[in-house]
């Protein structure tokens, strides 16, 4: 019988990791299924569904929204990442334990390093959104050597309380937060990051043309949407360079699928199969 792994989350149906995983497994050989399981819509019922497919056999999971938090809480270790982000979205089920990891901010980081070709060492970072995902890429972009991490949220009370609560464990790296009224006298920025949810809606973010510096990387977490709202102001304030969340959605499945089966599968095929084109 094939090795198991799956996703939870509620709802699941959107889901790109079955696709994903199955191409990695087929691109590197392995024998594993992969199933999207709906966890149902409280943490009782996500736990529920955890120990079934744990029960079953199953020897390892990706945890999607809204159940990250549940998902560290549920594990009997945490890397320091997860435990710093309070959130998990992967875990392996190994000698009667259950691990926890965060891949969001690694395989963002590999993507704008790896990918996009942009290095992080020295620059200067404006991330926007306060919400879980920002949590989660906030410290590997600092542990990635950038010079400074500007934090703004449309609730800037937010942001300033996670860019405060995270200073201490940012390694040099200046952290500051602030509303997105305040980036007019913010400076410019190398990379400019949309963690917010607001292209999801189709809206669009309240910021400063300013922000972007003449060679900035403009990056938007969400994927599969093409030239989102926060994307087309990039390109119109004239940033050339531009990216979506598909190369992170793979990137952090590819860093799962390693942990769980000990190799690394290739990701270039992957991402460009997902990729939408941003025009
Ligand atoms: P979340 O916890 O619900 O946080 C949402 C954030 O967006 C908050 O900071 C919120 O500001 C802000 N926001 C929402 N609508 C806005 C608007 N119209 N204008 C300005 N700000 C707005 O969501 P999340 O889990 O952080 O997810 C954020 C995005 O990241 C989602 O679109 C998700 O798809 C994407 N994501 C992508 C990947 C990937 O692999 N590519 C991985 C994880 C997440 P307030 O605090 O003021 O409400």
């Amino acid at each position: 019988m094939s090795d198991r792994y799956a996703v939870l989350g509620h709802p699941i149906g959107h889901s790109r990791s079955p696709q994903i995983h199955r191409w990695f497994a087929a691109a590197t050989g392995q024998d594993l299924r992969y199933d999207a399981l709906d966890a149902g819509s409280d943490v009782p019922s996500f736990l529920r569904t955890l120990v079934e497919f744990r029960a079953a056999g199953g020897l390892g999971v990706n945890v999607t929204l809204p159940y990250k938090l549940a998902a560290l809480q549920a594990a009997d270790g945490a890397s320091e990442g997860a435990r710093l982000a309070g959130a998990a979205n992967t875990l392996k089920f190994e000698d009667g334990r259950i691990e926890a990891r965060n891949t969001d901010g690694v395989g963002l980081v590999r993507d704008i390093e790896t990918n996009c070709h942009v290095a992080l060492n020295g620059r200067r970072v404006l991330l926007l959104g306060a919400g879980g995902a920002a949590r989660g890429v906030l410290l590997p972009l600092a542990w990635a050597g950038a010079r400074c991490i500007v934090v703004a949220n449309r609730t800037a009370e937010k942001a300033q309380a996670l860019a405060s609560e995270l200073v201490p464990h940012a390694e040099g790296t200046v952290l500051d937060g602030m509303g997105l009224d305040g980036l007019a006298g913010a400076g410019v920025f190398d990379v400019v990051i949309n963690a917010t949810s607001a292209s999801l809606s189709g809206a669009a973010l309240d910021i400063s043309a300013g922000v972007f510096a003449a060679d900035a990387l403009a990056y938007d977490l969400v994927y599969g949407q093409g030239l989102t709202p926060f994307l087309r102001s990039a390109r119109d304030a004239g940033v050339r360079h531009l990216a979506d969340g598909t190369g992170m959605l793979v990137e952090q499945a590819a860093d799962a699928f390693a942990w769980w089966r000990g190799v690394r599968p290739e990701t270039a095929t992957v991402r460009a199969r997902l990729a939408v084109p941003l025009e």
